[in-house]
């Protein structure tokens, strides 16, 4: 989604307010491809500075749906993110590509709020997510998901360890 930033770029002093709801529907990086359950709109104001200046000022809600550390079960996670950025629109996209990261998402006289929102995501990622504190995540073993079942794979690690010590004691019981 596409903010045309001509009339607040033209006016020194002006501001434009306005709510946009990104077309987004999943947010891709390194990590996997996870779905966006829920977007609030962004509200965003940007702010010309002068000087050719920007000051973007932005915040929204959105929900995305990302697999539990441990036992992957999927896990709605909330985040909220506010967010306040200048772009110097006298640097070029080559220039400003290398001093600030993000600045991407304005290119010429519009601003990408799917980039801004898809950066500030990034910046915000939660670096880690259960399904609940205590989440008894997967065997190892067999793969079972252990907050449904319970499986006997510890306990037969346990048992072969047992016996082989019984075996040990008997032999010295035989000299
Ligand atoms: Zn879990
Ligand atoms: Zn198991």
């Amino acid at each position: 989604m596409l903010i045309d930033l001509n009339e607040v770029i033209k006016n020194d002093g002006r501001v434009m307010q306005t709510d946009v709801m990104p077309e987004m529907k999943q947010f891709v990086s390194k990590m996997g491809a996870f779905p966006i359950v829920m977007q609030q709109p962004v509200s965003l104001e940007i702010r010309n500075m002068g000087d050719r200046k920007l000051q973007i000022t932005g915040s929204t809600v959105l929900t995305v749906r990302i697999p539990c550390d441990r036992c992957l079960e999927d896990v709605d996670v909330t985040l909220e993110l506010s967010f306040e950025k200048e772009a110097d629109l006298n640097k070029s996209e080559a220039e400003s590509q290398q001093t600030l990261e993000n600045f991407v998402y304005v290119e010429g006289y519009s601003l990408d709020v799917d980039k801004l929102v898809y950066s500030e995501l990034l910046v915000n990622w939660p670096s880690k997510v259960l399904c609940k504190e205590d989440c008894k995540g997967i065997c190892s073993i067999c793969g079972t998901n252990l907050n449904q079942n319970t499986c006997n794979c510890r306990k037969e690690e346990t048992d072969l360890r047992m016996a082989k010590i019984q075996e040990i004691f008997n032999k010295y019981k035989e000299v």
